[in-house]
């Protein structure tokens, strides 16, 4: 690895201890990145690699918010504005028991490079809180949310930062986020994205994540004379990005048989329904594990890492970070599994990873194959900003547009440093060569 870039690692982690989950990250992406800085000794004077991998701004805040019992509860709020080099802070916000600093600046990190990965002028931020949604009535969620934004108000806008849905985040939350930023600034702007479609949201901003993974992954299989249509696909998760990569891998002939959530996994031999997912999930808020009970095709197993021990030719971690371990990488390996694209965030582990790249599987990155989520949210910007309503065939071929540029962007990137197939390095150099440029025509700022 080049010296510089192995001197700030070194330092990252140590002036950042206890943050496993942004060591992963930082590791990934410098050590990929140490090619462009052999080529580009220019950087290390301009401390560039010392400034990328700070955060421009961290703001912690404490949300206080009182149950339907009456009973006083404290979560902890983040938002970490990364890098607004090419654009607005842009990344969304997460409500799950685990957050903490380091998953923050990981997510963070990482959507720098994937923001800069779509062509569209956003910056990267992440932010969210330790509560934990599951269970909380309506009025639990809006009082929380009224009380997050209460501090978040006053650090975001239009042009400055626009947050936006992760885990436990969807278009209630959303709602209830931007009812107070309203209130509170008594402005309708678009400080938000994923807002419904009654006021200021875009057509398949819902259906984008998913839908994006689906077009790279048939993007990538194009490349090697084949495509989705008769595979046999599994996806673990059943939230916003696994409903709708499921939809899409349907509606291009691929066979889809399983789906989790955080207890377990439901293998289908007859291929998912999905009308019958939705209605558990998006309409009754309910558990995967009601699927089997519904429907006598499907098993039910505890514990979700099993979902890659079923065969498969295609597999898309659509969950959380680290789903994915080495375990389950030489399971899928050997069902004989071609190809992997992230549709989470960091699913994979480094060590997976490179087992399933040395096992030739073709592997996409989330940050380029699950890019299409915040690409749409900057389509929901431009319409905005435009006052403008695009229909849905619009977005969707502007999506399907922008997925393709990302995989030959990847690809391209990685022919040029002779790592050809290498998706991860590909993304992460595509991606960071911009920032820099942009980063070394401000000055050191
Ligand atoms: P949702 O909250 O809609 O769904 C998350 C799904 O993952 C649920 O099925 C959930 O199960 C499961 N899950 C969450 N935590 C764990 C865990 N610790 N172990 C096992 N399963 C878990 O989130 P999204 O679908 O929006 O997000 C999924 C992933 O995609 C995340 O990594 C997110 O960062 C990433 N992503 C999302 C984008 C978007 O537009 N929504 C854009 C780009 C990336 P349970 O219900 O049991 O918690």
């Amino acid at each position: 690895m080049n010296n510089y870039v192995k001197k700030v690692l070194e330092d990252l982690k140590k002036q950042n201890p206890n943050e496993p989950e942004f060591h992963q990250a930082a590791t990934e992406i410098l050590e990929s990145l140490s090619l462009v800085f052999d080529k580009h000794p220019e950087y290390e004077k301009a401390g560039l690699l010392e400034r990328f991998v700070e955060p421009e701004r961290v703001i912690m805040f404490r949300v206080p918010w009182v149950d339907d019992k009456g009973v006083t509860h404290v979560n902890k709020g983040y938002r970490v504005q990364f890098n607004s080099a090419i654009g607005p802070y842009k990344g969304g916000l997460r409500f799950h028991p685990s957050v903490n600093l380091s998953i923050i600046k990981f997510l963070g990190f990482e959507q720098i490079l994937k923001n800069s990965l779509t062509s569209l002028p956003i910056g990267g931020g992440k932010g969210g809180s330790n509560f934990d949604p599951k269970g909380k009535s309506d009025n639990e969620i809006m009082r929380f949310c009224q009380s997050f934004m209460t501090e978040l108000y006053r650090h975001i806008g239009q042009d400055t930062d626009v947050p936006a849905g992760d885990i436990g985040v969807g278009a209630r939350e959303i709602g209830f986020l931007f009812g107070q930023y309203k209130r509170i600034r008594n402005e309708h702007v678009g400080v938000l994205t994923g807002r419904g479609l009654t006021y200021g949201g875009s057509l398949v901003r819902k259906e984008a994540t998913g839908y994006g993974l689906v077009y790279i992954t048939e993007e990538a299989l194009k490349a090697v004379k084949d495509s989705l249509k008769g595979k046999t696909v599994a996806i673990s998760g059943s939230g916003n990005v696994a409903i709708y990569a499921c939809e899409k891998a349907q509606q291009l002939g691929a066979k889809v048989v399983t789906m989790s959530d955080s207890n377990g996994y439901i293998y289908d031999k007859d291929g998912i329904d999905l009308n019958l997912v939705k209605e558990i999930k998006e309409v009754r808020r309910g558990r995967i594990s009601e699927y089997a009970k519904e429907k006598s095709s499907a098993v039910y197993t505890e514990g979700c890492s099993g979902v890659w021990t079923v065969k498969c030719d295609v597999a898309l971690p659509c969950a959380t970070q680290n789903e994915l371990n080495s375990d389950s990488a030489n399971a899928l390996i050997k069902n004989g599994v071609k190809i992997v694209a992230e549709g989470a965030n960091m699913p994979t582990t480094l060590e997976a990873t490179e087992i399933l790249q040395k096992a030739k599987v073709i592997f996409l990155p989330g940050k380029a194959a699950n890019a299409g989520g915040v690409a749409t949210s900057a389509l929901e910007m431009a319409q905005s900003s435009g006052r403008l309503f695009w229909s849905f065939e619009e977005v969707d071929s502007k999506l399907k547009g922008i997925m393709s540029n990302i995989y030959n962007n990847i690809a391209q990137a990685a022919k040029k440093y002779d790592l050809e197939g290498n998706f991860v390095a590909g993304a992460n150099i595509a991606g960071f060569e911009k920032v820099a440029e942009a980063m070394m025509a401000q000055g050191v700022c």
